[in-house]
């Protein structure tokens, strides 16, 4: 599964037995495999790192097709920015590459590149007039070893970044919107085909989906950072979480360095995401006010300046899945991204390693004759744990959380946040 292994530099060879290391842990079974090929509805990141996985297998080459309009590539912040240092071990593995390559293509270049190597997090106060902060702490540091908490890249970038790298790979791609299970299995290469959704509806190959009982709203944009580098609170190379609670939970709230060949003059970025009740009524125009409103002021407390927010304001309201049990895929088919949507990727910033987690496992297990629902499902539960974790803490007992923060944030972020480090860095 590695034909560029030999050529890999000592710093890739390590992410790559790293990654390799975690699938053998999860796919551990050996059975026949019963598909002669695959077509995947989507091309998204899960599931270009299905496929891309995929067709690195002899038994798959020239077997895979990816059926998905084009992505669309503008400078608005529309879905995940922050990408954790272990989701690009992931994404390299998953498209036979190197770090260097990966971030050539997702940020413009690989030198100086936009990374977090520490996080910091303290309270945001709103004041009359302005914010302020409480004392900022660590909770998380790579810089010792070396390793990449997390890099702030626009995703419409990352999903045409990786398009770009699957090229090389033995990949049919159909410029196409697929409508059925049906339409779907039109497109494949072989006679037993594996239907994978990789797509936004749950629906699509028959599979059943309940309504939300959650959902996330978000608001992000990119900013321009002072002439003369970041002032405190926040620090170059180090990512921080201002978090702000109001009306009965913690805004989350994250900037990180960052960097868009569409919007150069931006170095960081900012978000503020909460989960919401469905069933309690609340207003998304005035929410979404009220957070951008949120994270301008914090980021101007900071000395940073939204760019061209017109243009690249991302405003959100996704659903929230459930944390609990996956139902099943339907026999002949993978509803691949059901699995990595679970809890609320949008405010804890893994929805896109859970993406290339899930995709890489769920491959290996294809290929190796294992039912890939139950390896996705068996990988992805420590992601979904923390994720839950979370949730706990900022939408149950925010007044607990607060009160850690501002007393101290190492101990409000102890175990099991420092146990979790592993789920956000990288290999090396
Ligand atoms: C505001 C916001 C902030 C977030 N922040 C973070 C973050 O900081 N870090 C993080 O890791 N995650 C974050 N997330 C989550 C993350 O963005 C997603 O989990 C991830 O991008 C989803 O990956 P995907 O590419 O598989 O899915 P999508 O991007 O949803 O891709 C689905 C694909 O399916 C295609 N498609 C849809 N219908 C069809 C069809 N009928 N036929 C064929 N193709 C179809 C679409 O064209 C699309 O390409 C955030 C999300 C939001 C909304």
């Amino acid at each position: 599964m590695q034909p560029t292994g030999a050529k890999l530099r000592s710093g890739d060879l390590i992410r790559r037995k790293a990654v390799d290391d975690f699938v053998h842990k999860t796919v551990k079974r050996q059975g026949t495999c019963a598909y002669d090929s695959a077509v995947i509805a989507g091309n998204g990141i899960g599931a270009l790192a299905f496929a891309g996985r995929l067709a690195q297998s002899p038994m798959f080459e020239g077997k895979v097709t990816v059926v998905a309009p084009a992505a669309i590539e503008s400078r608005r912040l529309i879905n995940g920015v922050t990408l954790r240092g272990a989701a690009v071990d992931f994404m390299t593995a998953a498209l036979d590459t190197t770090v260097d390559r990966v971030l050539e293509v997702v940020s413009g270049s690989s030198d100086n590149p936009p990374v977090a190597y520490r996080q910091a997090a303290a309270m945001a106060l709103r004041t009359p007039s302005s914010w302020r902060f409480s004392r900022r702490g660590q909770w998380q540091d790579g810089l010792a070893d070396g390793r990449a908490i997390v890099y702030g890249v626009r995703n419409s970038r990352v999903v045409a970044g990786m398009r770009e790298l699957a090229a090389k790979l033995p990949i049919e791609f159909v410029d196409e919107r697929v409508e059925s299970a049906q339409h779907l299995r039109s497109f494949a290469r072989g006679r037993s085909p594996l239907l994978v959704n990789g797509t936004t509806m749950p629906n699509l190959l028959g599979g059943q989906a309940k309504p939300p009982s959650r959902m996330v709203l978000g608001v992000q944009v990119p900013f321009i950072a002072p002439e003369g580098g970041v002032l405190y609170p926040l620090e170059s190379q180090t990512a921080f979480a201002p978090a702000v609670r109001r009306s009965g939970a913690i805004d989350v709230g994250y900037f990180t360095p960052f960097r868009d060949p569409l919007s150069p003059r931006s170095s960081w970025y900012g978000i503020y995401a909460r989960v919401v009740d469905r069933k309690v009524a609340f207003n998304r125009e005035a929410e979404w006010r009220l957070m951008t409103e949120q994270l301008f002021g914090v980021g101007a407390a900071m000395h940073l300046v939204p760019d061209d927010p017109e243009e690249t304001l991302g405003r959100a309201l996704v659903p929230a899945s459930a944390w609990g049990r996956i139902p099943p895929s339907a026999p002949g088919t993978l509803d691949l991204k059901r699995h990595y949507s679970g809890g609320a990727p949008v405010f804890y910033a893994d929805g896109m390693v859970m993406g290339l987690v899930g995709g890489v496992v769920g491959a290996d297990a294809v290929i190796n004759g294992v039912n890939p629902d139950d390896a996705i499902r068996a990988a992805l539960r420590p992601w979904r744990r923390h994720n839950l974790l979370w949730y706990f803490e900022c939408n149950k007992i925010p007044f607990l959380a607060e009160m850690l923060l501002r007393a101290s944030v190492p101990a409000a972020m102890s175990y099991p946040h420092t146990a979790g480090k592993k789920l956000w860095a990288s290999a090396t």
